[in-house]
């Protein structure tokens, strides 16, 4: 993922907080510390394979900053995982639950891996040897992992179920994302699509979008993505485009995909080709590629893939008003200097998918207190969560004369630093 420095993800974070410290004249032994992650812990995990032989792969989980409450963040399995990556993934996890406001710090994990290669039974291996490798170092007031790129609630329950046996006692709470049966939160699934969703309302009300003329193009068909598609249909945005990591369609006529389209997509999973695009007589779609995708007509573009979307090198050709980072660190710190030029709003990863972890916290809270909460509780707390953490980033925005992005790391840099000092 990191092929010149230009594009390395953790460069790239500590060039955000670099423009932040100097906003802020952040004291210097403050900055020194959020520029190096607290503890690295790295792994060679032997897997045995169905076959009979043996595999090893390289594991890392990043504990960033605990100034807080306990690390927090996702385990990540992508054949692009890198040390790098996985750092510059729990710094923002630093910054995302400061935005958020709640009490947690920020941690990552991955394993180096393309999880579609492994049957299920190497995959359950694999995961339990992550926790295995690692648990020493976790637990529900010291480390909290959860899911993030194809990780799956399933690989939640195993983590959780080799952690109690590792430590000979059952402990929910060392783990989010799990599925219901074993612990997890009503809501966990499309808590991340939700809070982006807030935050495009929010958005689409300061910019006084009306959701019938607002085309929006979704850039990945994975939890989020999907999820948020299916929300911004029903609340009759016009979803132009889509893609997931093979396929990209897109409807020029700007009308928008009916119902049952962006259903059949969610339902299948994966390919935007299951949809049988040529059944949809009524309408005419079009494929696309991936990269073309992002650059066509459209007010609302979703970023809900992966890093290093928008570049130096497309970001003049992007013709959408507002971007919502679903994905982590798909718009680069050059991008976003083209894009602040062409006027553009874009919500921030910190901000727009921070309602996953924000659910992720309150699943560790009901294991932590032996409660249950209806989706209806969790939805009634996501939301003052979210739209309050929008309000402060976008006044933030406003008195510092910035971007959203600047405006929420400055934001969540002063409630660190607070933390910190304590
Ligand atoms: N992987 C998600 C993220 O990047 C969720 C992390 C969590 O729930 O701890 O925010």
């Amino acid at each position: 993922m990191s092929k010149n420095n230009k594009n390395n993800p953790y460069q790239n974070a500590m060039s955000q907080l670099t423009k932040t410290a100097k906003i802020l004249k952040l004291d210097k032994a403050v900055l020194v510390k959020l520029q190096h992650p607290q503890r690295i812990l790295k792994a060679k995990l032997t897997v045995k394979m169905d076959n009979g032989q043996t595999k090893k792969f390289d594991a890392y989980r990043v504990q960033y900053n605990n100034a807080r409450g306990p690390f927090k963040g996702g385990i990540r399995y992508h054949k692009q995982v890198s040390m790098d990556e996985v750092k510059a993934l729990s710094f923002w996890m630093t910054i995302k639950t400061a935005v958020v406001n709640i009490p947690m710090g920020g941690g990552k994990g991955g394993i180096i891996i393309d999880p579609h290669t492994l049957s299920q039974t190497e995959l359950e291996r694999l995961s339990r040897a992550y926790m295995k490798a690692f648990y020493k170092y976790l637990g529900p007031s010291q480390d909290v992992p959860a899911p993030d790129v194809y990780t799956t609630s399933q690989i939640m329950d195993w983590m959780a179920d080799e952690y109690a046996k590792l430590t000979g006692k059952k402990q929910p709470g060392v783990i989010t994302g799990k599925s219901i049966a074993a612990g997890g939160s009503l809501g966990r699934d499309t808590a991340t699509a939700d809070g982006g969703f807030y935050v495009l309302k929010a958005i689409a009300n300061k910019l006084k979008l009306k959701p019938k003329q607002t085309r929006i193009i979704i850039q990945g068909f994975g939890n989020a993505g999907a999820n948020f598609a299916q929300l911004a249909y029903k609340a009759g945005f016009k979803i132009v485009g889509l893609s997931d990591s093979k396929n990209a369609i897109y409807d020029p006529a700007g009308k928008g995909f009916n119902y049952n389209l962006v259903k059949s997509i969610k339902a299948k999973g994966d390919a935007v080709t299951v949809c049988k695009i040529n059944d949809l007589k009524c309408q005419k779609l079009y494929h696309t590629t991936n990269e073309k995708l992002l650059e066509k007509d459209c007010d609302v573009l979703v970023l809900a893939a992966l890093e290093n979307q928008v570049t130096e090198k497309n970001a003049k050709r992007i013709k959408a008003k507002v971007i919502i980072e679903l994905a982590n660190g798909p718009v680069t710190p050059l991008a976003d200097k083209i894009l602040a030029e062409k006027n553009l709003v874009v919500a921030p990863d910190v901000l727009a998918n921070a309602g996953g972890v924000t659910v992720s916290y309150f699943e560790w809270l009901q294991n932590i207190k032996k409660q249950k909460w209806s989706k209806a509780k969790v939805k009634s707390k996501l939301k003052p969560i979210m739209d309050k953490a929008f309000i402060q980033v976008w006044q933030t925005a406003k008195k510092y004369k910035t971007d959203l992005r600047t405006a929420a790391f400055i934001l969540a840099v002063e409630r660190l630093a607070k933390a910190m000092k304590k």
